[in-house]
């Protein structure tokens, strides 16, 4: 008995015991080995997927490309109609889908909820700007004559997912690519798969009700052997694939040598700013869920603070006795804070960053460990760590994916700490607690954080639908979500109409035959 309703979550989802890992929307059919998901959260087995092969995939793509067809001359508002029923899907599913999202990737059962929630807001934003994908008119410089910009569907939107937004991220893309008429196909990450298969029978029945074309939505799953077929694929003119920096490298590589688009969430290594105007209290709280909150497994979680010399001491004795509260276990139960990595590979990781800091000269200040014993059972669940470090520690350089948070010292002015903050390679999230003008202003500035999420008395984690999400660097560049971000998802023309009866070049260019 596995407890927290999980049964009938899985029930609910339509997850089997062994499921079809290969979708072409309605159809579900599958002939790769098996992939077997384990949750974090008590080691048990939740189900297994039959992975795709390349044959599977080939049959996805004909799909795939077959639905575009009909799909993207469908007008935009009524492909905003359907994202709008599969919002409602969402909410209907709301609790169980968040139940498996925690159950299978380990976060806390409130953040499930949350990713679920997430799916539904950018669902309600995609709709609004189902009547909203404007172009420009432009004055023409020749008389008689008439320009414009429009934007036209792409085509197939690969979606390559990481495990730790096991469904959110999917959904940021979809709910976007569908209302602009493209179709998408999902390689979910090997760690959780059963969420993928969770969300394509949701959308499913969507596409059944419509009677919508089979192929709007399909899934592919495996390892990243079935993402470079689809990374390496000619029919997908767009990429998004959301991971780790190594991951990202490969990836753009690949879909720059045959001149296709990527669009690339990658790594983060946030920082938050304390100066001495910080409001303590808001940076303790802002501070410790950014490093601990889904074990530190965020792509904006908080991994280092960089504190003026003059509240070091202050700041870190609130840190420290606000970790010796943290409750780790389950994290279905909502008393705990904590919950496990994702699986033992991750621990591994946990464990020689906490080693490497100590060999580069760092000083424990909160210990780590793996729990064992009742309900850790998993071998997942890490204690929180902090250490004092220097930003130029290799470790500190990289993202250690897990709840391990580095401390740094600053001294002279808001510069010196905007210079440690940005002398990372990457670039995602960064955030300033302070309650003076000019220090706030100058981060924002030109000359302050170079990340693409830049907060100001907010901590790191987390962002909402509505602003372009993503990062800098070796973050990738893309952005995904809200503002403006659906027009990588089309693609663009400008049109010039002569309503006349001769016909003028461009730049006074005479031809005269
Ligand atoms: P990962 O890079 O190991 O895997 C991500 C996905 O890429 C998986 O589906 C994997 O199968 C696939 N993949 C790996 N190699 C591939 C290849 N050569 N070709 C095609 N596909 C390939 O990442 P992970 O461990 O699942 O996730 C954690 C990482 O993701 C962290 O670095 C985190 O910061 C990052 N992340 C970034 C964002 C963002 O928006 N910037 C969001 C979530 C996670």
């Amino acid at each position: 008995e596995l407890g927290f309703g999980i049964k009938e979550a899985l029930d609910q989802l339509g997850i089997k015991e062994i499921n079809e890992g290969t979708s072409t929307g309605l159809n579900n059919f599958s002939n790769g080995e098996i992939l077997e998901s384990y949750s974090p959260v008590d080691g048990e087995l939740i189900g297994k997927i039959k992975t795709s092969t390349a044959a599977d995939y080939e049959k996805v793509m004909e799909s795939a490309t077959a639905a575009f067809k009909q799909f993207r001359v469908m007008p935009a508002p009524q492909r905003g109609e359907i994202v709008r029923q599969f919002g409602e899907k969402l909410r209907k599913n709301k609790e169980a889908l968040g139940k498996l999202v925690s159950y299978e990737m380990g976060k806390s059962l409130q953040e499930g909820y949350g990713e679920v929630q997430e799916m539904i807001d950018i669902c309600d934003f995609a709709v609004g700007l189902s009547r909203q994908l404007h172009g420009l008119t432009m004055h023409s410089e020749r008389p008689g004559h008439r320009m414009y910009e429009q934007y036209h569907p792409l085509g197939v939107v690969g979606i390559i997912s990481a495990f730790n937004f096991p469904v959110a991220v999917w959904a940021w893309n979809t709910a976007l690519a569908w209302i602009c008429g493209d179709v998408c196909v999902w390689k979910p990450s090997e760690k959780t798969p059963l969420c993928g298969i969770a969300c394509q029978n949701i959308i499913a029945e969507v596409i059944k009700e419509n009677n919508l074309p089979e192929g709007i939505s399909c899934l592919i799953n495996g390892d990243y052997k079935i993402g470079e077929l689809l990374t390496s694929d000619k029919r997908v003119p767009l990429i998004s694939a959301t991971g780790s920096t190594r991951m990202g490298k490969i990836v753009a590589q690949v879909v720059a040598g045959r001149l296709g688009s990527s669009l690339l969430e990658l790594g983060g290594n946030n920082a938050i700013i304390v100066t001495p105007d910080a409001d303590i209290k808001m940076t303790v709280i802002g501070a410790v869920f950014g490093a601990v909150g889904t074990a530190g497994q965020r792509c904006t979680s908080t991994r280092r603070l960089i504190i003026h010399e003059s509240i070091y001491d202050k700041v870190k004795d609130a840190i420290v006795s606000a970790y010796k509260q943290l409750r780790i276990g389950n994290p279905l139960d909502e008393n705990n804070h904590v919950g496990p990595l994702i699986d033992k590979h991750a621990v591994e990781m946990y464990n020689q960053a906490l080693e490497k800091v100590v060999a580069e000269g760092g000083k424990i200040l909160v210990e780590g460990g793996v729990l064992s014993g009742e309900g850790y059972e998993s071998g997942c669940y890490v204690k929180p760590a902090i250490a004092e470090a220097d930003n130029k520690f290799e470790i500190v350089q990289h993202e250690t994916f897990a709840p391990v948070l580095y401390l740094l010292k600053y001294s002279g002015t808001v510069e010196d700490a905007i210079a440690i903050q940005n002398g990372v390679g990457q670039g995602l999230s960064s955030a300033i607690m302070t309650n003076n003008l000019r220090e706030a202003e100058l981060f924002l500035s030109v000359t302050g954080s170079d990340c693409g999420i830049a907060n100001v008395n907010i901590g790191t984690s987390g962002a909402e639908i509505g602003g372009a999400f993503g990062g800098e660097k070796e973050t990738g560049g893309g952005r995904e979500s809200g503002s403006d971000a659906w027009k990588v998802y089309m693609r663009r023309q400008t049109n010039t109409i002569n309503y006349t009866t001769s016909l003028p070049l461009a730049q006074g260019i005479k031809f005269d035959l």
